[in-house]
C-alpha cells in the first residue's frame, strides 16, 4: 500500500517553553538532585539537611521500605536487607560479579533473566528497583523543594558504563517516573559545571575520589565538544578505606575490641567524622563511651592521616599516568584537573595531585556536589530552555543521517533533516490513496537519497483500524521524535478517528561511521531535485538549514577542515546566502549553490560525524553496535 501526500511539508517544531528539569547524580555511596534555582545551578536539600542522600535501601518485614541515613542506620542490624552499593550490580548477573567484593558478602544473590537479584523479606529485588527507589526518594525531595514533581532528568554515569548498565540507569528512571533526558557521563558533568566546555580546548583529568570507587577520565575537549579520551579507576578504593584504616587505628591505640553491631557502627561514625575535620583542622578527637561502658576515646592528625593515606594515594596516581598514557598524552599536556567526590578534600589529596601535575586543581565547587550541578546545568539546556548564545552547545548532538518515510514511487520524503540538533520532533500529514483503505503502511528509512532503494530501511509498521473514508479524506499525522539519547520513535495518528500506532527504532548507531560517510558520499553525487512547486519551496527552506547547520558546524568544529577547504565553504556559503535572498532566481540556481555547499562540505561533514559518532559511542560496548 503505497502512500499519497496530500498536504504541505508543514514541518512542527516541539514547542519552546520554560520547564523544570533536574540533574541527578546516582552514586555509589551518595546520591544528589540538583536544578537550576535563579539562574544558577543547586543541589536541593531537605530542610536543613545536606543534600546528599546516601544510596542505601532498606526493605523491611512489615513492608516498609526505607532509603537514605534511616536506611544507612539499619546497615549493620540487618545487613541481608539493607541494599548498599547496589551501582556496583547495575546491568550485571552473578557471573559479571566479583566474588571478593566485599559490599556483596551479606546478600543472598541470584540470577533471574540474566540479571542478579537479592533476596529480601520484601522478596527478590533487582538492582533496577532499587535504584528506582533512590530515585523516587530524590524526586519526591525535590518536589517538597521545589512544589512541582520534575519529570525530566538528566542522570549520571561512570564514563565507563556499558551499554547494559546504561539501559538499567534509564530503566530505573523510568521506574521512578523520570524522563531521561541524557545519560551523562560523570566526568563530563563535572566539567560542565566548571564550564570547561566554554573555555579553552585541550585534555582534562576528571580525578573522582568517592567513597568506595576511584574513576580517572582524561577527558579531550574540542569546541564545546568532550571526547571521553580513556578511563581507569578501581572499584574497590575510596574514602571508606581510609574510614577502616583509622578505625583500626583508633582500636589499636586505646587497646579496645569494639564488638557490639551498634559501637561499630558508631565507632565508623566517629572515625568518618574525624577524618572529615582533618581535612580542614589538624587534630581531631573521638571519645565514645561504648555499651560495655568502656570509655574509647583517641586523638587523631592530620600527619597521622596524610601517612596512613599515602598507599591509597600513591595507587591513584599509578592508575591516572596509565590513563594518560592510553589517552597518549603527558603530564605537560594536561590543561586543567577536576576534583570530584567527597574525598578528594583531604589535604593530602590536593596535596599529592598538586605535586604530580605541577598546577593546582579545580576544587571551587564542593567535589559532592560538581556531578549534580553539571548534570542540572545538561538538564536545563536539553529542557530547551535557552540560554542565549550558548544555544547551540554540544553540538555532539545531531543525527548524523536525514529520516524519512516512503512515499508513493518508493520515493523518500525527508521527515528530519541530517544534522538536526536533537531532541527534535517533526510532524506531517498523510492521507489514504484509495477509497475505504482501512490501513496505511509505514515504512521509515534513514538517508540522503530520493529513493527508498538507496536508503536503509529502519523499520516497517502499519496503522490500522482507520475508518472507510474517499480516498484523501483521511488525515494522518506521522511524527518522528528523537530524543537526546539519538533514539527514533515514530507514531502515525489518524486525526478523524483518533486511530495510533506507533514503534521506536533505533537510528544511526546501527551503523558503522564508515556506511554513514558512503551513505552521504552517495546522496551528494546523486542529489536531484523535482522540478515542481513544493520542490522549490523545499529546496528553500533546505538551503537556508543547510546553511545554518555549515556556519554552525564551522563555528564548532573549524580545526577538522584545512585553510583551503574553509575557504571553499565559506565562497560556497556567500553563493547560497544570496541564491537564497533572491526571490527572482531561478530554482537551478539555487540548486547549483546548494550542491556546490554540499560537495564543499561532505568530506567536513563526514569527518564531524565521524568524531561526533566516536564520542556518541564511546563507553558503549561493541554488543550494542549490531
Ligand atoms: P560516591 O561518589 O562513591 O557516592 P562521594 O563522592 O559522596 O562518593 O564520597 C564519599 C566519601 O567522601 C566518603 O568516604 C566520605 O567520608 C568522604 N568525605 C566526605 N567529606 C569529606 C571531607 N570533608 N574530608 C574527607 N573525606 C570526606
Ligand atoms: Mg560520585
Amino acid at each position: 500500500m503505497a502512500l499519497l501526500q496530500i498536504s504541505e511539508p508543514g514541518t512542527a517544531r516541539t514547542p519552546r517553553q520554560r520547564r523544570c528539569a533536574v540533574g541527578i547524580d546516582l552514586g555509589t555511596t551518595h546520591s544528589l538532585i540538583a536544578t537550576i534555582r535563579n539562574g544558577a545551578p543547586e543541589a536541593l536539600r531537605d530542610t536543613d539537611d545536606t543534600p546528599l542522600l546516601p544510596s542505601v535501601v532498606r526493605y523491611s518485614p512489615d513492608g516498609q521500605t526505607r532509603v537514605g541515613c534511616v536506611a544507612q542506620a539499619d546497615a549493620l542490624r540487618d545487613p541481608q536487607n539493607t541494599m548498599i552499593s547496589v551501582k556496583r550490580l547495575m546491568g550485571r548477573s552473578t557471573a559479571d560479579l566479583d566474588p571478593n567484593d566485599a559490599h556483596l558478602a551479606p546478600y543472598d544473590l541470584v540470577d533471574r533473566s540474566g540479571m542478579v537479584h537479592i533476596r529480601t523479606v520484601a522478596g527478590l529485588k533487582n538492582p533496577v528497583e532499587i535504584s528506582a527507589e533512590i530515585l523516587s526518594a530524590l524526586r519526591a525531595r525535590a518536589q517538597r523543594v521545589l512544589d512541582e514533581m520534575p519529570t525530566d532528568a538528566v542522570i549520571t554515569v561512570p564514563a565507563y558504563f556499558d551499554d547494559a548498565q546504561r539501559q538499567a540507569t534509564k530503566d530505573a528512571a523510568r521506574l521512578a517516573g523520570l524522563h531521561v533526558l541524557r545519560l551523562l557521563n560523570e566526568p563530563t558533568a563535572a566539567a560542565i559545571a566548571y564550564g570547561l566546555e566554554q573555555g579553552a580546548q585541550g585534555q582534562y583529568v576528571i580525578y573522582d575520589l568517592g567513597g568506595g570507587t576511584f574513576d580517572v577520565s582524561i577527558l579531550h575537549l574540542r569546541r564545546g565538544v568532550f571526547e571521553v579520551r580513556a578511563t581507569g579507576g578501581d572499584t574497590a578504593l575510596g574514602g571508606d578505606d581510609v574510614d577502616r584504616w583509622l578505625f583500626q587505628e583508633v582500636s589499636a591505640k586505646t587497646g579496645i575490641e569494639v564488638r557490639a553491631p551498634e559501637d561499630i557502627r558508631r565507632l565508623f561514625d566517629a572515625v568518618r567524622r574525624a577524618k572529615e575535620k582533618l581535612s580542614v583542622d589538624d587534630e581531631a578527637q573521638i571519645d565514645l563511651v561504648l555499651s560495655s561502658g568502656a570509655r574509647c576515646a583517641a586523638s587523631l592528625s592530620e600527619a597521622e592521616l596524610a601517612g596512613r593515606v599515602q598507599p591509597l594515594i600513591a595507587r591513584t596516581l599509578d592508575l591516572t599516568r596509565r590513563a594518560l598514557r592510553d589517552a597518549q598524552i603527558s603530564v605537560q599536556e594536561v590543561q586543567g584537573v577536576v576534583l570530584v567526590g567527597g574525598a578528594t578534600r583531604m589535604r593530602a589529596v590536593r596535596r599529592a595531585i598538586e605535586a604530580f601535575f605541577k598546577q593546582p586543581p579545580l576544587a571551587g565547587i564542593d567535589p559532592d556536589q560538581v556531578v549534580a550541578l553539571g548534570a542540572a546545568i545538561q538538564a536545563d539546556r536539553l529542557a530547551g530552555n535557552p540560554r542565549g548564545a550558548q544555544d547551540d552547545w554540544l553540538l555532539l548532538d545531531v543525527i548524523p543521517l536525514s529520516l524519512g518515510v516512503e512515499t508513493m514511487g518508493g520515493l523518500v520524503e525527508k521527515i528530519i533533516p541530517r544534522n538536526s540538533t536533537i531532541p527534535v520532533a517533526r510532524a506531517q500529514a498523510f492521507t489514504t490513496f484509495k477509497d475505504g483503505q482501512t490501513a496505511l503502511a509505514i515504512h521509515v528509512v534513514q538517508g540522503e537519497r530520493e529513493r527508498v532503494t538507496d536508503c536503509r530501511s529502519l523499520a516497517r509498521f502499519e496503522l490500522r483500524g482507520i475508518p472507510p473514508m474517499a480516498a484523501g479524506a483521511a488525515r494522518i499525522r506521522v511524527t518522528y521524535q528523537v530524543d537526546a539519547d539519538g533514539l527514533l520513535s515514530v507514531s502515525a495518528r489518524e486525526t478523524h478517528s483518533g486511530v495510533e500506532a506507533s514503534i521506536c527504532v533505533k537510528p544511526s548507531y546501527g551503523l558503522s561511521a564508515d556506511e554513514i560517510t558512503r551513505m552521504l558520499e552517495e546522496s551528494v553525487r546523486s542529489a536531484r531535485m523535482d522540478q515542481n512547486e513544493r520542490a522549490a519551496r523545499e529546496l528553500h527552506i533546505e538551503a537556508e538549514r543547510l546553511i545554518d547547520a555549515t556556519e554552525t558546524a564551522l563555528a564548532c568544529d573549524a580545526e577538522l577542515c584545512t585553510e583551503a577547504e574553509r575557504e571553499k565553504i565559506e565562497a560556497a556559503l556567500r553563493a547560497a546566502r544570496a541564491a537564497v535572498a533572491d526571490v527572482n532566481a531561478e530554482r537551478n540556481a539555487l540548486n547549483t549553490a546548494l550542491d556546490a555547499l554540499k560537495g564543499a562540505t561532505d568530506a567536513f561533514a563526514a569527518r564531524r560525524m565521524d568524531k561526533h559518532i566516536r564520542a556518541a559511542l564511546a563507553g558503549r560496548s561493541v554488543d550494542d553496535l549490531t
